[in-house]
């Protein structure tokens, strides 16, 4: 069984801050290292945050059927290997995907034993700040993911996750967040003590 953990989000809701936290707390997690098109952003690390490439080299990953998942978001590619679900979701680990809604449908239909959390931003305007405070200027980065937000925010009230948390309060946040993540891992790691409290989701 595959043990993936997915959290989805507007870009500055707050997804990276609370997986940090939780990665932290929990040796068991593994991070899921995308594929990306777009360009570094200052402080990021190369096949840490995420594998940079180009647009050429995504395509050809995308022909050879490379991954499990791909989607264009803000006007980039973004992708989740084949390769990097298969070595870093089986045994005691527990893979944490960081991905958008388009590629979460995806990852759900094919790996049904997922966990799926979306993270809402307490509002626009917070948004805003948030987006502000990690980009420093108005850029066009900034723009696309304003405008991006409001479409995720309506998928992410839709139904479709199997839990939400509007992240205001950090320390909150956190603790409901980690909570989710202790139930399903209790579900994946101890099936058996767990089958007859009916874990999970
Ligand atoms: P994402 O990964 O969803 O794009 P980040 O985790 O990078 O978002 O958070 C965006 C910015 O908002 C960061 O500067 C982070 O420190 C800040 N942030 C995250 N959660 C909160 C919160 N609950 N209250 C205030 N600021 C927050
Ligand atoms: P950012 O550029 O701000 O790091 O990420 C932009 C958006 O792309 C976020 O919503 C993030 O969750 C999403 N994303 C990152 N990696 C992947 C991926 O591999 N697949 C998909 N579908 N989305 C991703």
């Amino acid at each position: 069984m595959n043990k993936i953990f997915v959290v989805s989000g507007p870009s500055g809701s707050g997804k990276s801050t609370l997986i940090k936290m939780l990665t932290k707390e929990h040796d068991c997690i593994l991070f899921s290292v995308s594929h990306t098109t777009r360009k570094e952003r200052e402080g990021e690390v190369d096949s840490e945050d995420y594998y940079f490439i180009s647009r050429k080299n995504f395509t050809n990953m995308i022909n050879k059927d490379l991954f499990a998942e791909w989607a264009e978001v803000h006007d980039e590619l973004y992708g989740t290997s084949i390769n990097e679900i298969e070595k870093k979701s089986t045994g005691d680990s527990i893979l944490i995907l960081d991905i958008d809604v388009q590629g979460a449908e995806i990852i759900k239909d094919k790996f049904t034993d997922s966990l799926h959390v979306f993270i809402m931003p307490p509002g626009i305007v917070e948004l805003e700040k948030r987006l502000m405070k990690r980009e420093k200027k108005l850029n066009s980065e900034f723009r696309k993911r304003l405008i991006t937000a409001e479409e995720e925010i309506r998928i992410g009230e839709s139904g479709f996750y199997d839990y939400k948390i509007i992240n205001d309060d950090i320390d909150e946040s956190y603790n409901k967040f980690r909570n989710i993540f202790r139930k399903y891992m209790r579900s994946v790691l101890l099936p058996d003590k767990n089958n007859s409290q009916g874990a999970g989701k």
